[in-house]
């Protein structure tokens, strides 16, 4: 509906108002994908912020928007994807996995070494 946050940055399948995040988790939780992670952030006031490692394995099933409390995540719509030549992948067994890998990392990244 037109503000600012909730246009899509570049063709992105997915995006976060990093303004808004409050690093709940929540969005990691429900991802079947493992698109999603948290990352350690000094500069977050819970010391973590979301972080988007693998876009190009998002399905596009909208539940990290529809299940996100502050309105922080968004997914781009289908058609407007497909217009500027980009679509959303399928659900693979290596995404399953991740997913699974991220959760049993306490929602933390895979890319970053443990602190
Ligand atoms: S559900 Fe929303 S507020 Fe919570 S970590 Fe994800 S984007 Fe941030
Ligand atoms: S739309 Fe679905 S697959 Fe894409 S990041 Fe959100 S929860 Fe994960």
């Amino acid at each position: 509906m037109g503000t600012f946050e909730t246009v899509n940055p570049g063709n992105q399948p997915v995006w976060v108002n990093t303004n808004n995040c409050k690093a709940c988790d929540i969005c990691v939780a429900v991802c079947p994908a493992g698109v999603l992670s948290m990352v350690y952030d000094d500069t977050s006031t819970l010391g973590a912020m979301i972080s988007i490692d693998h876009p190009e394995s998002c399905i596009g099933c909208n539940d990290c928007e529809l299940n996100c409390p502050d309105f922080a995540i968004y997914v781009a719509d289908r058609k407007e994807l497909k217009e500027a030549g980009l679509g959303f992948a399928k659900l693979t067994e290596e995404a399953k996995e991740r997913q699974a890998a991220i959760l049993a990392n306490n929602y933390m990244s895979l890319n970053q070494g443990d602190k």
